[in-house]
């Protein structure tokens, strides 16, 4: 490859990503409150009425996702038996119980991204599966650890206190509980927010509408994934191509008497590779420990400098990261790239990039539209997507990409759609917006805990996240989160990184449990020195504010501030800091803890 060939590359990519620069960054964007909160509103289960709670308990888990599952399970397992989950859905599963869109499914393999698996017994039936198995298996752990029995639905936290002279938490929530924890736990995700894009006109549309992560079966037709009947006769808009939308235009494609897919930023759209798990291969493989096997050769593949032989996983996320990895050798021997310290990626993006624009160009039949759908950016800047039927979807004849040249809808009317003043009347409109990042995340959250001397976690929190190992923050006693930010590691399978702070915060409540301790607290000093190596790296901070495209990575192109997804660990690799938590909590010293008795 020449290096005028990277050169034109990073113009355009350059060209592009001013297109889509603007001012008001993440502001751009609406809640789900207000005019839109019927948005917000839970259209998979009924809400039961039920008289407060005010009782105790050892652990209050907030959050039924995979984090506060894995966590309620290691708890039990470890004999703290009296656990109680609370969460805003109406069962358990946090992203998957409201991700309910058409053709939802794990963008990372089955066999490392579903918890517990080994544990419950579950074979998956796919190597990525879809939604509504995911979904199964959050319950199949919820039933398996006898967790249902003392959960809380449909209930919001609003208020966590920590107790001085009691020394326990009081929860508070919107339903009118107030009971006591000695211990909280918190598992609340990172894209749990979903937002909505402040196009003026919005609150005008009179039309159909709802978000896709709410998605109105009652008004699509079927809710378990068979065809959406009740589109045939309705104008669709579907507003984003981002993961969610690339997932589910497929679906919409075959459904909807016509499709508009208004598109801002087109995506990666990369191999998938689906196929269904054979059991009897499965029982052979699946010998004990084989889970934990499996997580670690991926978290080996994905992040070490040296990785594992075998890739076990082998699929377009590990080819990925041996792109990146290897990327020295596609830059031309003759090139003199002393001065540029990142051309490696530069070669291995241009590469790999005229690989993802020759898949649309061969799939996508107008030639026009195949264009609109080549994504101009580099490639670290968003997250891939995955699908090998998105891109055919645009042969359909009932679907038009309507591209708004990188600046988005241009409003919206009482009808439908406006981009570069042409209207697109239209029956409904999902937003597959995303989901608010960068604000603090006691704000995300929806309740600010008061820790130790009245003192808010915002506060403690104001220039950004502290804590040691992602889990435990000074000042806020018996409080542990699950959760991967200033933790070791940022990879693609977050369910490693939570499976890791499930187990590591359920070793440190059973030991106070088990020995008798009222108060567990980190020390200043501990957090201080575990936050001294935490940070973004300066040359990636500055590629991110210089040269990505606006998104979710990066503030929408503004300056990262104090809450990017970014602040992690310089820990020598995933793997690594595993080894690190495992090492730490299996030692029974637990470093950096504090242990107190009242009677001491
Ligand atoms: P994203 O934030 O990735 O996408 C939002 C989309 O809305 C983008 O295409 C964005 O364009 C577009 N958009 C925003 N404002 C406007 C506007 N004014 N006009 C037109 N378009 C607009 O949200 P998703 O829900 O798709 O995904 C969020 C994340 O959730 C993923 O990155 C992934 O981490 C996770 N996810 C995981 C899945 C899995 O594992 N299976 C599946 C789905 C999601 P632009 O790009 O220009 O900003």
């Amino acid at each position: 490859m020449s290096s005028q060939k990277v050169s034109e590359h990073i113009a355009k990519v350059a060209a592009e990503r001013a297109k889509r620069l603007r001012p008001d960054g993440i502001d751009q964007y609406a809640n789900l409150s207000g005019e839109f909160a019927h948005m917000n509103e839970d259209p998979f289960t009924d809400r039961i009425e039920r008289e407060p709670y005010r009782d105790h308990v050892t652990a209050a888990v907030i959050g039924g996702g995979f984090a506060g599952l894995m966590a309620s399970a290691h708890l039990k397992e470890s004999g703290v038996s009296d656990v109680r989950i609370v969460d805003t859905g109406g069962d358990f599963g946090g992203t998957w119980y409201w991700n309910r869109y058409p053709g939802v499914q794990c963008d990372v393999a089955s066999m490392i991204y579903l918890p517990l698996l080994e544990e419950t017994g579950h074979v998956p039936t796919e190597w990525y599966v879809h939604g509504p198995e995911i979904l199964e298996h959050c319950q199949r752990i919820g039933k398996h650890y006898g967790l249902y029995e003392n959960a809380l639905f449909h209930t919001q936290v609003t208020g966590l206190d920590w107790d001085e002279a009691a020394q326990l938490w009081t929860v508070r929530t919107d339903r009118g509980d107030e009971f006591t924890a000695q211990f909280v736990v918190m598992g609340l995700g990172h894209l749990s927010v979903p937002k909505l894009p402040g196009i003026p006109g919005i609150e005008t549309f009179e039309g159909h509408s709802f978000h896709a992560s709410r998605w109105d079966y009652a008004y699509t037709g079927d809710p378990v994934g068979g065809p959406l009947d009740n589109l045939r006769d309705k104008r669709v808009a579907i507003i984003g191509t981002g993961a969610s939308a690339v997932q589910c235009i497929p679906h919409l494609a075959t459904a909807s008497q016509e499709l508009f897919v208004l598109q801002r930023t087109p995506s990666v759209i990369e191999v998938r590779n689906n196929r269904p798990i054979d059991p009897e291969w499965f029982a052979q493989m699946a010998t004990p420990g084989w889970q934990q096997r499996w997580l670690e050769n991926y978290a080996a593949t994905m992040t070490s400098a040296e990785p594992p032989a075998e890739d076990l996983i082998n699929d377009s996320w590990t080819a990925m990261a041996k792109m990146w990895g290897n990327a020295e050798q596609d830059v031309p021997a003759e090139s003199d790239t002393s001065e540029e310290p990142l051309a490696p990626w530069y070669y291995a993006d241009v590469k790999k990039m005229g690989q993802i624009h020759a898949r649309v160009e061969e799939t996508v039949k107008d030639s026009r539209t195949a264009e609109l759908l080549k994504p101009w950016y580099h490639l670290a800047c968003k997250r891939l997507t995955f699908h090998d039927e998105y891109l055919g979807a645009f042969n359909e004849p009932t679907v038009r990409l309507v591209d708004t040249d990188g600046k988005g809808v241009e409003r919206i009317t009482p009808r439908g759609v406006v981009v570069d003043g042409t209207e697109y009347e239209v029956d409904c409109i999902i937003y597959a917006s995303g989901f608010e990042v960068g604000t603090a995340p006691t704000r995300r959250a929806g309740f600010d805990p008061v820790g130790r001397d009245g003192r808010r976690l915002s506060e403690h929190w104001i220039n950004g996240m502290r804590t040691m190992h992602g889990l435990h923050v000074h000042g806020f006693p018996n409080a542990f989160l699950v959760q991967s930010l200033t933790g070791g590691t940022r990879f693609s399978n977050l369910s490693h990184n939570l499976s890791e702070a499930a187990k590591t915060v359920a070793a440190v409540i059973a030991h106070a449990v088990t020995t008798g301790v009222d108060v567990v607290e980190l020390t200043q000093q501990a957090e201080d020195s575990w936050m001294d190596n935490v940070g973004i790296d300066p040359d990636w901070r500055t590629f991110l504010g210089t040269e990505c495209t606006p998104g979710y990575s990066n503030n929408e192109g503004t300056d990262l501030g104090p809450h990017s997804l970014w602040d992690a660990h310089k820990f020598p690799d995933g793997l690594g800091f595993f080894r690190h938590l495992q090492e730490w909590r299996g030692n029974g010293e637990f470093d950096g803890l504090e242990f107190h008795r009242s009677d001491s």
